[in-house]
């Protein structure tokens, strides 16, 4: 890909020792979201280092719902996840669902009850955690666990037929109850629930655990290194365990990363799902959201998001990324690509009282100044136009160089105007200006080596288009680690701000998911949601700076 960066990470290291020792002769690696909820950019992350560690070894990334627990799954969601990969730019090789292997699942489950590696416990979900132990006490047996095998088959066989009801029983590994960790104390392999499955209806009742389901789903389909984030790593013992004792013809191995973490922002489904549940957010595609669908309808580029998902690195530590970083990767993106356009958003109307009234010119001004390539625009002029509230001040303070009464400024690619008058309502309120213009200024150019210090964008009235602006600050002011709803508590109640503005004439032609740089206020996208026929409406990205600094 254009973009593919070769810093070293630890685990092109890894893959790059494997294949020099011979231990695996391709490199196969899989995104496996469980189809629960929308992608977000945590997910991004993952996607960019799967898919981009295997096309550096000209290896292939398989696209795996891991949908092995009914309850939660939707068709929405996997529609969803395959339209986000894609967006980023990325092509799986294969498309496969966990839930296909369930056949195949259950034979390696009675291999293992046959090689007397698992059993049928009949203690209920509270005893098996109590049995369990602690991390300072070792487990305890369970009293099903010395069940001779032709028992074990027949109930394994009862739990799949509907024999049992959900909880009834359970299928353990049987590991060491002793072991100093505690995933290795004769985890449940499989769970009897009695619900209907997206994919396979109403076949099966039992449903194979996360850590018996995952390594026979690399090793089915030949991963060869099957990339996860840091909290399995205690996971991988077992792991290792399943394939061993599974005798899987491929042997996956599991390599762990920091999951990516982010100020000002929840990145969990379960929590982003509540936010859309609970209308904060008007979808899971809401310009706050930090779901790829929620960036790309704000107007984040695959471009950003991939550089974003480069450069923030691969760790083996835990660490909170400052969310600011995106729109630094943003900005950079756009900078070259969006051709600039003036827009006004909190409108103070100008009248140039020595400018002819029925006169209107054009000016031409580049659409990015710096790419010549870009082209310039014809931008009408007249009588009356629109400034932006904030550059004017009736009693400025010091340093303040835009226009206030008596002093003067430039209309950027226009003219030289000064403020001759302030016209105000009954109460008081600025409802326009009176300014006077020099005509030698033509084209903004001082006729006379004379200075001024202010450039302030502006509309024509006459020829302007509204459209409604949407500003945005981040949708929450402090995460909080933990696990309940308690970060509903921490949702910004002015999150986002709709304001009425006006643009130049040619932004009538913009199309949804097209971005502009508005002058002075930064990037904005044309919302896909809310522009209609008759009505646009943009969203902006990002402002054009912040005190936010890449190293
Ligand atoms: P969530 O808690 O948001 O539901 P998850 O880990 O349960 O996330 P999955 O659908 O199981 O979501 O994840 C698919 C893949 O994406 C997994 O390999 C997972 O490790 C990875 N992933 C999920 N969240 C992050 C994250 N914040 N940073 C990096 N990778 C992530
Ligand atoms: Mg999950």
């Amino acid at each position: 890909m254009e973009d593919n960066n070769s810093s070293s990470n630890f685990i092109r290291n890894i893959i790059e020792e494997d294949l020099k020792s011979g231990e695996y002769k391709k490199v196969i690696t899989r995104f496996p979201p469980e189809p629960n909820g929308y992608l977000h950019i945590g997910h991004a992350k993952s996607i960019v280092l799967n898919f981009g560690l295997a096309d550096e070894f000209n290896g292939r990334t398989n696209l795996r719902f891991d949908d092995t627990n009914p309850s939660k799954e939707d068709n929405e969601y996997v529609e969803s996840i395959k339209e986000d990969v894609k967006w980023l730019g990325y092509d799986w090789e294969e498309l496969h669902f966990a839930s296909s292997y369930f056949d195949q699942m259950y034979e390696y489950a009675l291999l293992l009850i046959k090689k007397g590696k698992a059993y049928v416990c009949d203690l209920t979900s509270d005893e098996i955690r109590q049995y369990r132990g602690t991390l300072t006490k070792p487990g305890k047996e369970s009293p099903y666990r010395n069940r001779t095998t032709e028992e074990n088959i027949k109930l394994f066989e009862k739990m799949k037929n509907g024999e049992f009801k959900d909880g009834e029983k359970v299928l353990r590994a049987k590991i060491d109850m002793s072991s100093p960790n505690i995933n290795m104390r004769d985890p449940i392999l499989y769970r009897i629930v009695h619900a209907h499955h997206h994919n396979t209806g109403d076949k099966w009742c039992i449903y194979p655990m996360y850590d018996f389901a995952h390594p026979l789903e690399d090793a089915i389909e030949g991963v060869t290194h099957s990339i996860c984030t840091l909290e399995f790593e205690d996971h991988r013992p077992l792991y290792e365990w399943i394939i061993k004792e599974c005798e899987t013809e491929n042997k996956p191995k599991q390599i762990e990363f920091a999951r990516l973490n982010m100020t000002n922002t929840v990145m969990s489904k379960r929590k982003l799902k509540k936010l859309v549940d609970e209308n904060f957010v008007d979808g899971w595609d809401d310009p706050r959201m930090p779901t790829i669908a929620g960036l790309r309808r704000r107007g984040f580029t695959p471009q950003s998001i991939r550089r974003f998902c480069r450069e923030i690195g691969v760790a083996k530590a835990n660490s909170v990324v400052d969310s600011q970083m995106l729109d630094y990767f943003l900005r950079d993106d756009l900078e070259k690509k969006a051709l600039r356009t003036m827009a006004v958003l909190n409108p103070l109307k100008i009248v140039i009282t020595n400018y002819p009234e029925n006169k209107s010119e054009t000016f031409k001004i580049e659409n990015n100044p710096d790419d010549p390539s870009a082209g310039i625009r014809e931008v009408p002029f007249s009588r009356e136009l629109y400034i932006e509230q904030e550059d004017f001040m009736e009693n400025p303070p010091k340093k303040y160089y835009r226009l206030f009464p008596g002093n003067e400024v430039r209309l950027k690619g226009a003219y030289f105007i000064k403020c001759s008058e302030v016209i105000k309502d009954k109460d008081g309120n600025i409802t326009e200006l009176h300014c006077t213009y020099d005509p030698r200024s033509k084209g903004g150019n001082s006729p006379d080596g004379r200075k001024v210090r202010g450039t302030i964008h502006w509309v024509n009235v006459s020829t302007a288009i509204s459209a409604e602006v949407r500003l945005y600050e981040p949708l929450i002011l402090n995460e909080s680690e933990e696990e309940g709803d308690s970060f509903l508590d921490n949702v910004n109640p002015d999150s986002l701000k709709i304001l009425k503005g006006f643009l130049e004439p040619d932004m009538k032609n913009a199309k949804p998911g097209e971005k502009f740089q508005f002058f002075r206020h930064g990037y904005f996208n044309v919302d896909p949601k809310y522009t209609k026929e008759n009505k646009l409406a943009f969203n902006r990205i990002a402002s054009l700076k912040s005190s936010f600094k890449i190293k």
